[in-house]
């Protein structure tokens, strides 16, 4: 069961962005989780955030760091939408 995509705020840009899922057999890469700063190996389900105006910045996410950043980040900004 895949989550569908939505819209958030790019917790790094501030920008609205969307959302997606990357499953486990869709990922073939090594990246690096701009929330822990670890790595996330392939073969490993993941999400990733890519800005609707600057494609070129979308970054991977872990899940559980990226759901900290949506829940906590917000705090640390007063940014009215
Ligand atoms: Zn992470």
């Amino acid at each position: 069961m895949a989550l569908a995509p939505r819209w958030i705020e790019d917790p790094l840009t501030g920008l609205e962005a969307e959302l997606t899922v990357v499953q486990p057999y869709q990922a073939h890469k090594w990246y690096r989780c701009p929330g822990c700063n670890g790595d996330i190996a392939p073969g490993t389900g993941h999400l990733v955030v890519v800005p609707t105006d600057a494609n070129d910045l979308r970054r991977h996410w872990h899940r559980s760091c990226l759901d900290w950043e949506l829940r906590h980040g917000h705090r640390r900004r007063h940014r009215r939408t």
